[in-house]
């Protein structure tokens, strides 16, 4: 059995073919990164026009690689929520052409179920287990009981964490740095942040009388800028110019990020063990999402699952990303368990049961 995927909810137009036995046949991914980090953030009709030119293309690559043809394909599993309803709606109207042309099943695809199960691709982790997801839009933490069965513990109250660094990225404006002009905001604080020293500006960690397990980023956000506004009298400089203490305010930033990650996560670590919600041997956190691929992030979370006896599991950078694998492994789970799939799909205005539920938009 060979599953198409299809992903075009953000701003990365993606496709892969894929086998029952989870080995990539073909794949393509087109990232529209380069023209956003221009505009300063996605503006969505640039992303659908982006899209558009690029999905045909994106498709047929994947398909010309698996030397598969579409008559051969089980199903086709697309992206169908959450994410920018523009950038969706190319994605599954290209999607509903070639279920009618040739007359296959369709497999509506969770983006951030996907990002969760991806890990499953490479390592065989078996339900339950605990999923951090941390990226451009989202954060939440999840205990994964099934393929479409998920128990959302906590999630962020407002701003996402690749969202706050993308941010505090653009306000140092550091795709004029040298060093950074080709990397995400995420990806520049990361790297700036090896050369500098968080300790020398003190950020207050989010929501610490609060016991439970959301996250929140605005306020750390707001203290980062007054800081850069600050700095940025001090020095004397004009906006747009770099500061001279880059470095330790991505430092700084990325620390407190790490670490109130870190705090939420074990806090949803300890309410799982309490109330026997995981594996009492074995049990395992998957951390995935843009934001997963961050090196200082994984150090800090590998502290805590040391501490209390889990495995910590992380797909590789490239598929912590968007892509089209995710959504095909996802399409081959769910084939494979034989839920989820719609045999005569009419439109594309489908709104399957979000197993995330109704926490996520
Ligand atoms: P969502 O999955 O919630 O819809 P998304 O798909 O836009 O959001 P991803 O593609 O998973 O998000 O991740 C993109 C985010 O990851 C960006 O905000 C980017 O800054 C961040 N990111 C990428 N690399 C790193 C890194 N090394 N360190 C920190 N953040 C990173
Ligand atoms: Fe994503």
């Amino acid at each position: 059995r060979i599953v198409l995927g299809i992903e075009t909810s953000c701003d990365d137009t993606g496709a892969a073919v894929m086998d029952e036995a989870g080995r990539i046949l073909g794949e393509s991914l087109h990232s529209q990164k380069e023209v956003h980090l221009k505009t300063g953030g996605i503006i969505p009709p640039v992303a659908q026009r982006l899209h558009k030119e690029n999905i045909h293309r994106v498709i047929q690559e994947a398909l010309d690689m698996s030397r598969i043809s579409p008559s051969e394909l089980s199903a086709i599993a697309t992206t169908i929520k959450p994410g920018l309803a523009l950038s969706l709606g190319v994605g599954l109207e290209y999607t509903l052409k070639l279920l009618k042309q040739y007359n296959k099943p369709f497999i509506p695809i969770h983006h951030m179920e996907a990002h969760a199960l991806t890990v499953r691709m490479i390592h065989p982790v078996q339900f339950p287990f605990l999923v951090l997801l941390v990226s451009g839009g989202h954060c939440l933490i999840a205990v994964a009981n099934g393929i479409s069965d998920f128990l959302l513990l906590g999630q962020s109250l407002d701003e996402a964490p690749g969202d706050i660094l993308d941010k505090v990225a653009r306000r140092l404006t550091l795709i004029e740095h040298p060093e950074c002009t080709t990397m995400s905001g995420g990806q520049a604080i990361e790297h700036l942040a090896k050369q500098g020293d968080r300790m020398k500006f003190n950020l207050k960690s989010p929501m610490g009388q609060h016991f439970d397990c959301n996250f929140s980023f605005a306020g750390l956000r707001n203290q980062v800028t007054q800081i850069i506004t600050k700095k940025e009298k001090e020095e004397d400089i004009e906006k747009g110019q770099i500061l001279s203490c880059v470095n330790d305010i991505a430092a700084a930033v990325q620390h407190t990020v790490a670490s109130h990650i870190a705090k939420r996560t074990h806090r949803a670590i300890l309410f799982c063990k309490m109330n026997g919600l995981l594996p009492q041997n074995n049990a395992a956190l998957v951390v995935s999402g843009g934001v997963a691929s961050n090196q200082y992030i994984r150090r800090t979370l590998q502290i805590v699952t040391d501490a209390t006896g889990m495995a910590l599991l992380c797909p590789p950078p490239k598929l912590c990303t968007d892509n089209g694998v995710m959504i095909a492994w996802n399409g081959i789970e769910k084939l494979r368990e034989g839920i989820g799939i719609l045999h005569n799909p009419k439109g594309i205005c489908y709104e399957p049961k979000a197993a995330f539920g109704a926490d996520i938009s």
